[in-house]
């Protein structure tokens, strides 16, 4: 399966063109050179050069996947630490500690998860550019 999250690019061994690599759906390098060695039948799409070797190969996060996830996680973020500051916080005139802490973390932790996920993201980009 193609992933979804990576957008795939060579840089042409003949023109130095950057181009999307169409065909690539391995989610590591390695497994692409288990498959295929170190020449990929990957046709450069400004002037038609194959094959490439692996290494002119690179992936980016895909932003239109990306992006729409980590707006999830700030609407996230936004909708709960605003439905737990209306539910335990507003009008409250016994406000505690307990209490700030609690729409605190209403707001962060969707933010947290958020960061972690990009980070895990990232390290997925970082493990198909790993150079062979
Ligand atoms: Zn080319």
């Amino acid at each position: 399966m193609r992933n979804p999250i990576l957008s795939y690019y060579l840089v042409c061994e003949s023109c130095k063109e950057s181009n999307k690599a169409k065909g690539v759906n391995k989610w590591t390098k390695q497994r692409l050179y288990k498959r295929h060695g170190s020449y990929v039948n990957i046709k450069c799409l400004s002037c038609g050069f194959t094959p490439q070797h692996i290494n002119r190969l690179y992936a980016e996060l895909n932003l239109k996947i990306v992006t729409p996830l980590l707006f999830s996680f700030a609407a996230a973020s936004y909708w709960l630490g605003g439905y737990l500051f209306k539910t335990y916080w507003r009008d409250n005139p016994m406000l505690e500690n307990d209490i700030i802490i609690i729409v605190l973390m209403g707001y962060i932790s969707p933010l947290a998860i958020g960061g972690l996920v990009l980070s895990m993201l990232v390290k997925m980009r970082e493990s198909f550019n790993i150079r062979i």
